[in-house]
């Protein structure tokens, strides 16, 4: 994967844009695009959904959240790895909880679940380091003290 930083990305024509868009991770600086469009592997046609049975491992590796069934769609939580705030699909994935709406920010809903959290991927967990101030990944509830401490503000 590399980083297309979002001037790039403006500079596109409207067909590659709509192909990127519908296939890559979103950053506050750009989309991460596979090396070659040409050779994308299934993990890129992977579907969303609210009730995911894979997330990341360490290693950037789909890994499975629960037993899966034979035949079972495998689907992600965009917010494992969704970070660009701009980012916003409706979703219809028809799980019980589904959120209606999958944002760049949900990962901010997700990072206290430490079931749910576990599964962020490496850039998502590299772009919450940079964003919230001294935060311990291992210790989500930390983030959750250090982003609504009222004297803060
Ligand atoms: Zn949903």
């Amino acid at each position: 994967m590399r980083l297309l930083a979002w001037p790039v990305f403006d500079a596109l024509d409207a067909t590659t844009k709509r192909k990127l868009k519908g296939y890559c991770v979103g950053t506050p600086e750009g989309l991460l695009a596979p090396a070659d469009l040409n050779y994308i592997s299934v993990a890129w046609q992977m579907n969303h959904s609210c009730q995911p049975n894979v997330g990341f491992n360490a290693a950037e590796d789909f890994v499975a959240m629960r037993a899966i069934q034979r035949g079972e769609e495998l689907c992600w939580d965009y917010a494992f790895g969704e970070s660009n705030p701009k980012f916003r699909m409706r979703c219809r994935c028809g799980a019980a909880g589904c959120r209606g709406v999958v944002t760049g920010r949900d990962w901010q809903m997700l990072v206290n679940d430490p079931d749910k959290a576990k599964y962020f991927s490496a850039e998502l967990r590299r772009h919450i380091a940079a964003v919230l101030p001294a935060p311990s990944f291992e210790n989500p509830l930390s983030l959750i003290a250090t982003t609504s401490d009222p004297s803060s503000t």
